[in-house]
C-alpha cells in the first residue's frame, strides 16, 4: 500500500491505532459527518432503534468514544432516572472529548467513563444486558478476544451488538465506494484535519475487517446465539448481533 499500517506486525498495531485516535479526536466529531455526510448518525440512530433499550437497561458501550452511542441510548430513555452507562475506550484523548460532551448535553452523571482495552476489559463478569462496539473493532488487533470478552461482562440473556463498516457486494456500488473511499476520504482528511495517514488508515482497517458472514462466524464461535446481522446502505455497515443464553 502507498502507506503501509498493512504490513504493521500485530504487536505494534495496538500503538498505531492509539496514535491515530490521538491524532483525530478534536477533530472526530466533525470528521465523522464531512466523510459520512451525516450519514453516520442515521446509522447509529438506527443502531439503538434495533436495541429497543428499556427501562433499567445496562449498557457498556466498548471503544465507545466521543459517547455517540451512550448519548443515543440515554436520549431514547423516556425516564427521568436514567441507567448509568459505561463507555470504555483505550484512548483517553477520545474519553476527554465524549465527557466535554457528556457536560454539555447534560449527561455527565449519567455515563461513567472508564480507559481500558476491549481485548481484556477491566470489568467483572456477568455486568450488562447489552454490549456495543460501534465502529470500534476493527480497530482492535484480536477481534476474537473483543468478542469473548463482551460474552464474559454480559448477564446471561445479555445481546451484544456490534456497528461496523462492511462488505459492499453490489459491482456499481461498491465501485463507487472504492473511489470515494481511496480519492476523496484522504483529501478531506488533509483539508479538515491536516492528516492524511489517519484517515488513509481508516480506508485500508475498513477494507481487511472480515466480510459479513465471515464476523457472523467469529461470534458464533465465542458461544453466542441467535447471531445475525443486518446490512445498513448496501452493507457499507452492517449490525451484527447474538444473544448470550
Ligand atoms: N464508538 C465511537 C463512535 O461510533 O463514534 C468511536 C469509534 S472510533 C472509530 C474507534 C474507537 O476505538 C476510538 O475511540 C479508539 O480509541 C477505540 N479503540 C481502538 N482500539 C481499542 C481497544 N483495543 N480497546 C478499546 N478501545 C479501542
Amino acid at each position: 500500500t502507498h502507506f503501509g499500517y498493512q504490513t504493521v506486525p500485530e504487536d505494534e498495531k495496538e500503538e498505531k491505532v492509539y496514535e491515530v485516535f490521538e491524532n483525530v479526536a478534536s477533530k472526530y466529531d466533525l470528521m465523522n459527518d464531512a466523510m459520512s455526510a451525516g450519514v453516520h448518525r442515521l446509522w447509529k440512530d438506527h443502531f439503538i432503534h434495533r436495541m429497543a433499550p428499556v427501562k433499567g437497561t445496562s449498557l457498556i458501550d466498548v471503544a465507545g468514544g466521543t459517547g455517540d452511542i451512550a448519548f443515543r441510548f440515554l436520549n431514547s430513555i423516556n425516564q427521568q432516572i436514567k441507567p448509568l452507562v459505561t463507555v470504555c475506550d483505550i484512548n483517553q484523548a477520545m474519553l476527554d472529548v465524549g465527557k466535554s460532551r457528556s457536560e454539555s448535553l447534560g449527561y455527565l452523571s449519567d455515563v461513567n467513563f472508564i480507559k481500558g482495552n476491549a481485548e481484556c476489559l477491566p470489568i467483572e463478569n456477568d455486568q450488562f444486558d447489552v454490549f456495543t462496539i460501534a465502529y470500534g473493532i476493527r480497530n482492535c488487533t484480536h477481534i476474537d478476544k473483543v468478542i469473548q470478552e463482551a460474552y464474559r461482562v454480559l448477564k446471561p440473556g445479555g445481546r451484544f451488538m456490534c456497528l461496523e463498516f462492511s462488505d459492499v457486494k453490489n459491482p456499481i456500488i461498491r465501485q463507487l465506494y472504492d473511489s470515494y473511499s481511496f480519492q476523496v476520504i484522504p483529501v478531506m482528511g488533509q483539508v479538515l484535519a491536516s492528516d492524511w495517514k489517519s484517515y488513509q488508515y481508516l480506508v485500508e482497517s475498513i477494507r481487511q475487517f472480515p466480510n459479513q458472514e465471515d464476523f457472523k462466524q467469529m461470534i458464533k464461535e465465542a458461544g453466542f446465539k441467535m447471531v445475525k446481522y443486518e446490512n445498513l446502505t448496501f452493507g457499507v455497515s452492517a449490525i451484527h448481533s447474538g444473544f448470550k443464553l
